[in-house]
């Protein structure tokens, strides 16, 4: 089903109370990465054109234990940095519900931005409670969702809220949907999924999932060695999970039945130990010897990708290929984030460390769309709905 967007309701004299996710890394007080604040400025500059509306932002910060007001979670920081993003003043809540609050609002002018308090300085954010949620709604005359990253949690600033106001998707959650639906319901084929990273056990719902949609499927990473292992291989000391050797085996004769090719690695770079100055050894084939561990794919397994690739309509791409964090070990993952970057068919990378990887590499302003949300994502691409979208379906 479709979801609501904020260009479907009019907003014209509102308070529109906006779910943001301001939940930024925060080093010795200083805001070491602010995408998230700027993910969030195409949806408040669309709300702020809309005749007479005010903006009043919510996000949570952290994780303030048992709901504590404790300081190092103040969003007040994220006021100072949005304020100087947006050449605007920011009024700073003491709070995000209550009298207080509440007068701020209703004093508020056409034009003007408030940010709420931490919503997780009460622990009934995160217990869904209804009364919460009410007092949250009372603050607003519509609700927008823009939080894609919290959209899997229902919360009462995520999804409680939306049972008592008008509510529609941000330009944000709007652009995750456009893009992460298709690859659930109809992608435009050839549609290969590319799925790497460490865990079999992490990724194996989101393998099961795009089984049915994908018309081949590469698997690297550290999780590629159960399914040698499961193979009958030998994969020395690389990462093994042994309670998921049966899954693996069981999910090669699903696709085997589906006729969906998976493109395993068919070479090796090996390390004599896991780190970062480890020495790196090519294995020409998935034999690796008992004392090595396998770090990244080979040249052969990246030529065998590049020919599954080439004819692709739609790629999605989660996990990478090997240990990318260390410089001897990235030439697999660098090669899938090019290949991913120069394809011509709709390109989504699918959150977590493959975001990571196409922004630390430079190809982000290069693929169709890069998800900002790490668990939301994963689950969206598992096929759970999520509760923070559900609630803004027409
Ligand atoms: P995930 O969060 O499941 O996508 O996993 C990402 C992590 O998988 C990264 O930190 C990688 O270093 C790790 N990874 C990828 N390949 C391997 C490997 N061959 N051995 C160990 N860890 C790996």
């Amino acid at each position: 089903m479709a979801v609501k967007s904020v260009k479907d309701i009019d907003l014209t004299n509102k308070k529109v109370l906006i779910r943001v996710d301001f939940n930024v890394p925060v080093i010795d007080g200083k805001i070491t990465d602010a995408t998230r604040i700027t993910a969030s400025i195409p949806t408040i500059d669309y709300i702020l054109k809309q005749k007479g509306t005010t903006v009043i932002l919510m996000s949570h910060l952290g994780r303030p234990k048992g709901g504590e007001k404790k300081p190092e979670f103040s969003l007040s920081i994220v006021a100072n940095k949005l304020s100087e993003i947006l050449g605007k003043k920011v009024i700073m809540a003491s709070d995000c519900i209550g009298d207080a609050v509440e007068k701020l609002v209703k004093e508020s002018k056409p034009g003007d931005i408030i940010l709420l308090e931490n919503v997780r300085y009460y622990k009934e954010e995160e217990g869904n409670d209804p009364e919460f949620a009410k007092k949250l709604a009372k603050l607003g005359d519509a609700y927008i969702n823009d939080a894609f990253g919290t959209a899997h949690r229902a919360h009462a600033s995520t999804e409680g809220v939306a049972k008592y106001l008008p509510s529609a998707a941000g330009l944000l959650i709007e652009k995750e949907v456009k893009f992460l639906e298709p690859i659930l319901k109809n992608p435009k084929k050839p549609f290969v999924a590319v799925i790497g990273g460490a865990k079999v056990s992490s990724k194996i719902a989101v393998l099961e999932s795009l089984l049915k949609t994908c018309d081949a499927m590469v698997i690297g990473g550290g999780m590629s060695y159960t399914f040698l292992k499961a193979m009958g291989k030998k994969i020395g000391k690389s990462l093994l999970e042994e309670d998921y050797i049966d899954t693996a085996k069981k999910f090669i004769k699903a696709a085997a039945d589906k006729k969906v090719e998976i493109i395993f690695p068919l070479d090796r770079v090996c390390a004599k130990e896991f780190s970062e100055n480890a020495e790196p050894i090519y294995i020409e084939n998935n034999e690796i010897p008992d004392e090595l561990t396998g770090m990244d794919i080979g040249p052969k397994s990246i030529e065998a990708i590049k020919k599954c690739l080439a004819t692709a309509q739609t790629i999605v791409w989660n996990g990478p290929m090997g240990v990318f964090e260390f410089k001897n070990f990235q030439k697999g993952t660098i090669a899938v984030a090019e290949m991913v970057a120069n394809s011509k068919a709709i390109t989504v990378i699918g959150g977590g460390d493959s975001v990571s990887a196409i922004n630390e590499f430079g190809y982000a302003d290069k693929v169709s769309h890069v998800s900002t949300g790490g668990g939301a994502s994963l689950e969206y691409l598992e096929g759970k709905p999520l509760p923070g979208i559900v609630a803004l379906e027409k």
